[in-house]
């Protein structure tokens, strides 16, 4: 049972000593209630209290964990209905799924593909998340030896999906110890499910075709059978339908606390849709809204790659711009001679900047001022990106040491800094660029 924040403020220390960012314990109780704050937030609470506020702080939607290693997945502990309230925290998994019924030589080969696939965005590597592999055969040993082909070419973490508890039993023997997700329990197959599960000591899922009421009895019982990592499958392969229930599990979890549906949920686009573009539709609904894993059945780089970029957009916090570190950039192997050019440190604008300066093949120096994770006009608005920010970045970098000139060149867009920027650096030529990045290779071409 949820705490309220009188509650919670009644277990805490009331000393309003603000270490945990907040100005008194009553704020900080306040926010811990609405599930916006972490109780490790405040040093101070003794363990008396944290045990009476384990319920208050247990993440609303349960952490679950995928895989091993640098491949490791976890879906869940979301605290909010919309991104821009916080932020949404673990991306949901993408993962292809394989039917044990296709060709041995097929399955190595589309598991070594997607295993490999990875995209640069905005210097974040994307790539796929899991490979689902489906018991369609019904046998126990092509299921096994499924698993294992495609184990053999990935370490990526695995849904093993049948209906048979003994057929997961021995696709687990064959999947590496990677901790995968069983799939799924249904209410005809729970206590079957539950021991292979808690066996294995892996994750399960679970699987109403009666609606959220026999969801939650499910997931209750395999509770109190020691089943506690747990994944839902509403059952709807109906996009409207699916949507509304993906909206009511999130809203039950935060909005009301109710445990027995607190956990992340696993979608399948293919089964809602009847064409591949439909399933891309889908998943991209899904992605938005609100699944921890996605599982797919087509495998296409052209799709793939916009995917993960509507994940990585839904994904990013909006509280904090992406930035790269402030510093100096080469190009095309920059001599003394080479341009000097200035700008931001929020990540498109550097990659914006970059991409123009690597593919116009010439030599050039960029100088990424520290604007807080800015664009330019914006940092420029804010005072963060001034001339006195250049000027120090100048001297801080040590840049006029690799150069036979002083010439700096500033976007464009910033041009009336020039008065400014030459007043702070004395006997440095201020030059005015293009105002767009893809300018830049022509500017280059006539620099001196
Ligand atoms: Fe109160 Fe703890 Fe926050 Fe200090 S850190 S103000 S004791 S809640």
């Amino acid at each position: 049972m949820a705490l309220s924040g009188l509650e919670i403020y009644k277990l805490l220390p009331k000393t309003n000593c603000k270490e945990c960012g907040f100005p008194t314990c009553l704020a900080f109780a306040m926010k811990l209630a609405q599930k916006q704050v972490e109780l490790d937030a405040c040093p101070y609470v003794s363990q008396e209290a944290k045990e009476a506020l384990s319920a208050a702080s247990a993440p609303p939607i349960r952490l679950i964990k995928l895989g091993s290693g640098a491949r490791e997945v976890q879906v869940g502990n979301e605290t909010v209905m919309f991104r821009h309230e916080k932020t949404f925290f673990n991306k949901p998994a993408l993962a292809l799924r394989i039917k044990d019924t296709e060709a041995a030589d097929a399955i190595a080969a589309k598991a070594a593909v997607v295993n490999a696939y990875s995209v640069e965005r905005v210097g974040m590597n994307m790539t796929f998340g899991a490979f689902a592999i489906e018991n369609a055969s019904g046998d126990a040993t092509s299921f096994a030896n499924a698993v294992a082909a495609v184990r053999s070419k990935s370490d990526l973490p695995f849904v093993l999906m049948s209906d048979n508890a003994d057929a997961l039993k021995a696709a687990l023997a064959k999947e590496g110890g990677h901790k995968p997700l069983l799939c799924a329990a249904t209410a005809g197959n729970w206590e079957a499910m539950a021991a292979v599960a808690k066996a294995g000591g892996v994750s399960l899922v679970v699987r109403s075709s009666d609606g959220l009421d026999e969801l939650a009895d499910l997931t209750t019982k395999l509770g109190n059978a020691g089943v506690t990592d747990l994944v839902l499958d509403p059952g709807s392969r109906d996009l409207g339908t699916s949507l509304a229930q993906v909206t009511q599990l999130r809203r039950l979890a935060l909005k009301k606390n109710f445990r027995p549906l607190g956990y992340p949920i696993i979608t399948f686009p293919g089964e809602v849709a009847e064409s591949e573009e439909g399933e891309i539709v889908a998943a991209a609904q899904y992605i938005a809204k609100y699944a921890g894993i996605v599982v797919v059945d087509h495998f296409d780089p052209a799709v793939a790659y916009p995917l993960l970029t509507l994940r990585l957009n839904i994904y990013t916090d909006p509280q904090k711009p992406i930035s790269v570190d402030p510093g100096i950039y080469e190009f095309n192997h920059p001599t003394t001679n080479s341009p000097l050019l200035t700008t931001t440190n929020f990540s498109l604008t550097y990659f914006s900047v970059a991409g123009e300066l690597d593919s116009s093949g010439l030599p050039a120096w960029l100088m990424v001022c520290d604007a807080e994770g800015m664009s330019v006009l914006t940092s420029w608005a804010a005072g963060k990106f001034d001339a006195e920010t250049i000027a120090k970045s100048v001297k801080s970098t040590g840049i006029a040491d690799k150069l036979s000139h002083k010439k700096i060149t500033i976007p464009g867009l910033v041009a009336v800094l020039s008065g400014e920027l030459e007043e702070e650096l004395p006997g440095w030529e201020i030059q005015v660029g293009p105002r767009e990045a893809v300018d830049i290779p022509a500017y280059l071409k006539v620099w001196k």
